[in-house]
């Protein structure tokens, strides 16, 4: 934020959080506030394994709530999918009394945001129609259908924000669905269910939420709220995310690294993102990137890039990350990129392009499908050229 600005701003956050582990016991009774039907999308077969999927129904079925299994995704939703689930909605004649319930990662919740919203808005014939830069223009209009957000990976932060982030590969795309309307009416994070996460996701999901609390706090669009959102964040996830993958049993780090999420959706969904997560998209849709890796290796090139306009950002977040008083700023700056490149060195995240799949001669398309949303959110113009010779210097 310039200085010279005078203080204006709007914030938004989901109406009602719930946190706590443990906390799942009360899906029903938060649920039946919603509605008598919950349709539930499911974001990991481990869910069911694991007997979590039995014991949520339960609840909702001693809370009066009826449950139907609508989907289980276990990878980032594509324009087919959306479209498949808002038609069983239908089928199911889904409407007033009904509420879509969202257990997962950022794909699930992204899914089940997506299919409430069109539930609803039934002016276009696909989701491809709603979608920012490719489809028709058509906005979301009517309210969705209610929704109850329980992540499970720490994270997106999905379950607080009005996006859904939907892919096709054919054409290659990676765009949002957006609405103020479309942010979850309840979010239950219980933190506990995350403890089933795998090693690697926790890493690649954990450094995405610590990517989005940095830019978010130095977007163009930065605001005091948010800002402050991230550093509550950041002081969670920093010390926390090597034990959360290295013990991930353990409850303390799992807790940090759910709010540490939480804080971060609240923040990007305010504030904007950057150049790591405009980047993110492109190799997802590219590439085939997990999105969580692709903006963990594409963090710190997005901080260096960044460093000369926000340099006294970066140096808070310097003396944040390592506790010492380290009175030049550029030393501090440069401090908060050395320790993520740490971290990221610690749990095993790769430093180059070609490590994750990326080919010379894919470079020119990232640029062009890194345009979009978050990347009008970097503090700093890069023009395409410049963006080129980043990445071809990192493959
Ligand atoms: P994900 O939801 O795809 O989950 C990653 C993997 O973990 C999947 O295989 C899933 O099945 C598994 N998993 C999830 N929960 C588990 C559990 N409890 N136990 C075991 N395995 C489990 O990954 P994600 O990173 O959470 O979400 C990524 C998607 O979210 C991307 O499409 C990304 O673009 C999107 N996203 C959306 C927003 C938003 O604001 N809407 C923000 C950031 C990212």
């Amino acid at each position: 934020m310039n200085a010279a600005q005078s203080l204006s701003y709007e914030f938004f956050a989901p109406g009602r959080i719930v946190f706590g582990w443990g906390r799942r016991a009360e899906t029903g009774t938060l649920a039946a506030s919603l509605g008598r039907r919950a349709f539930i999308v499911c974001g990991s077969r481990t869910l069911f394994a694991t007997g979590v999927f039995d014991e949520l129904t339960q609840f909702l079925d001693d809370a009066g709530v009826q449950s139907v299994q609508l989907a289980t995704v276990s990878r980032e939703p594509e324009v087919d999918d959306v479209d498949a689930v808002v038609n069983s909605l239908r089928e199911h004649d889904a409407g007033d009394g009904d509420l879509l319930l969202a257990v997962g990662g950022g794909s699930a919740i992204d899914l089940a945001k997506a299919a409430a919203a069109l539930a609803t808005n039934r002016h276009g014939e696909s989701v491809v129609d709603f979608l920012e830069g490719v489809g028709r223009g058509l906005k979301i209009e009517r309210p969705p259908l209610p929704l109850m957000a329980m992540p499970t990976t720490s994270g997106t932060g999905s379950e607080a924000t009005k996006n859904a982030v939907i892919s096709s590969y054919d054409p290659p795309f990676k765009k949002s669905l957006r609405s103020e309307m479309m942010v979850p009416n309840i979010v239950l994070v219980d933190p506990e269910l995350s403890v089933s996460v795998p090693a690697t996701v926790t890493a690649h999901t954990g450094m995405d939420a610590i990517t989005q609390l940095i830019e978010s706090y130095i977007s163009n669009r930065a605001q005091p709220i948010p800002q402050a959102l991230c550093i509550s964040g950041l002081k969670l996830a920093v010390p926390s995310i090597v034990a959360a993958v290295e013990e991930g049993q353990l409850r303390g780090p799992r807790e940090n690294m759910a709010q540490a999420s939480l804080l971060s959706g609240m923040a990007l969904a305010n504030s904007g993102l950057g150049m790591a997560h405009g980047v993110a998209a492109a190799l997802g849709v590219h590439c085939r990137v997990p999105h969580g890796l692709a903006c963990a290796v594409m963090l710190p090139v997005a901080m260096r890039v960044n460093r000369e306009v926000r340099t006294r950002e970066l140096a808070e977040l310097g003396r944040l990350f390592t506790g010492e008083t380290l009175t030049d700023d550029a030393d501090a700056a440069d401090a908060a990129i050395e320790t993520i490149e740490t971290i990221g060195r610690r749990i095993g995240i790769p430093t180059r392009l070609s490590e994750i799949g990326v080919q010379a001669e894919q470079l020119p398309a990232l640029v062009t499908s890194s345009r979009g949303n978050s990347m009008s959110g970097n503090p700093r113009e890069l023009s395409d050229t410049e963006l080129l010779d980043r990445l071809k210097g990192m493959l």
